[in-house]
């Protein structure tokens, strides 16, 4: 897949594809985003996870997983199942991976289940291609380089060095959707000869712990919105990177910040 061809999400795609509530809208119809993310090690994967969907629009959060009292003591508005994610009640797109862990519990559920899923971080290590292949609800895949080299089993440098043909080739290999993050972000569909979306909207201060994990729950809240994969992904990444120039102004982020600055992006854009 050495030719594909890059293309650029202009700010006027962008515009036409973010949700916007209208009268008939109500929290369900929104979207709610299941994040089941977060360890005992690793609480506030789980925390930036959920500020990514609550701040990136979602009508509700639902959260699955041990770190529920980080993310209520930051989010009292998140919904919490203590039980497996089949059973926690309606969700129209999963996230899974930030700060797992090894825990797979959830990991069977969320892959059954018939609506989109967004996989990142420990749950690309986690998940088995044979059944993430099998899915027939859209699957997104958020690795960074190193996560893309463990998945192709290649050196991260040999991901870094081909980043186009990297990103295509997992995507045909687990059949999915995938944005392959760095300081220009790649999102690279199954299909054979489809354009690659290129993302420039970042800054290098994006280049810090958790800011991935927003991403992952802003992506997670535009696939529950009803954005196709390819949609979600780019316009995720446009909006992250935005985020953080706002944060950042040329100078250091947090992650929270990132979240924060969300909805400063989304008036940008529109
Ligand atoms: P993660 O590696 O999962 O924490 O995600 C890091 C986030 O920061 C991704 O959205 C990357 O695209 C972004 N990022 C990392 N390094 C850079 C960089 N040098 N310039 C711009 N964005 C970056
Ligand atoms: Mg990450």
């Amino acid at each position: 897949p050495d030719g594909a061809v890059a293309e650029a999400l202009q700010y006027a795609d962008v515009a036409a594809l973010l949700p916007e509530p209208t009268g008939e809208s109500d929290k369900y119809r929104r979207g709610v985003v299941g994040v089941v993310a977060g360890s005992a090690r690793y609480p506030g994967a789980a925390v930036l996870a959920v500020a990514g969907a609550l701040h990136g629009g979602a009508g509700a959060v639902r959260y699955v997983g041990p770190a529920a009292d980080a993310v209520l003591a930051r989010f009292p508005e998140t919904l919490v199942s203590a039980g497996p994610p089949a059973k926690a009640g309606r969700v129209q797109s999963w996230v899974i991976g930030p700060g797992l862990g090894d825990d797979t519990s959830g990991l069977a559920d969320v892959l059954a289940s018939d609506v989109p899923v967004l996989i990142d971080a420990d749950g690309l290590r986690l998940a088995d291609r044979a059944t993430v292949r099998s899915r027939t609800a859209p699957t997104v895949l958020t690795p960074h380089a190193g996560e893309a080299a463990a998945l192709l089993g290649v050196d991260r440098a040999e991901v870094e060095a081909r980043r186009l043909f990297s990103v295509r080739k997992l995507a045909a290999a687990y059949d999915a959707t995938v944005l392959l993050k760095g300081s220009t972000t790649l999102i690279a569909t199954p299909e054979p000869g489809a354009p690659v979306r290129v993302n420039p909207t970042g800054t290098a201060w994006l280049a810090t712990a958790g800011s991935g994990d927003v991403l992952s729950g802003l992506t997670g809240s535009l696939l529950a919105a009803g954005l196709g994969a390819l949609d979600a992904a780019s316009v995720g990444a446009h909006l992250h990177g935005l985020a953080a120039r706002h944060a950042a102004q040329g100078a250091p982020v947090s992650a929270q910040d990132v979240a924060h600055a969300l909805p400063a992006a989304w008036q940008d854009v529109r």
